[in-house]
């Protein structure tokens, strides 16, 4: 059940979303934006080129999040971004 749980993770920052990024199969991008690294899915993350440069500028600014008033309070960076799946890593 675990990789179908990874369907609703952002593959940039490894935050949990509401809906599949990329669609219940994996291959539809929503265009929806996260509310934690602002990337916009199908766009940002479209390639493992484009969404690894996205995260490391993302990290780099300081990993803010897009939509602040999404973020849990017990919030941690670390353990985010165990939650992205490793071929996008
Ligand atoms: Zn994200």
């Amino acid at each position: 059940m675990y990789s179908n749980n990874d369907l609703y993770i952002c593959r940039i920052c490894g935050a949990k979303q509401s809906d599949p990024p990329w669609g219940d199969d994996g291959k539809n991008a929503s265009f929806d934006i996260c509310d934690c690294c602002g990337a916009e899915f199908g766009y940002e993350d479209a390639t493992l080129e484009g969404l690894k440069r996205y995260r490391n500028r993302w990290l780099a600014n300081g990993a803010k999040w897009n939509n602040l008033k999404m973020r849990p309070e017990d919030w941690s960076i670390d353990e985010q971004l165990k939650n992205i799946p490793k071929e996008y890593l």
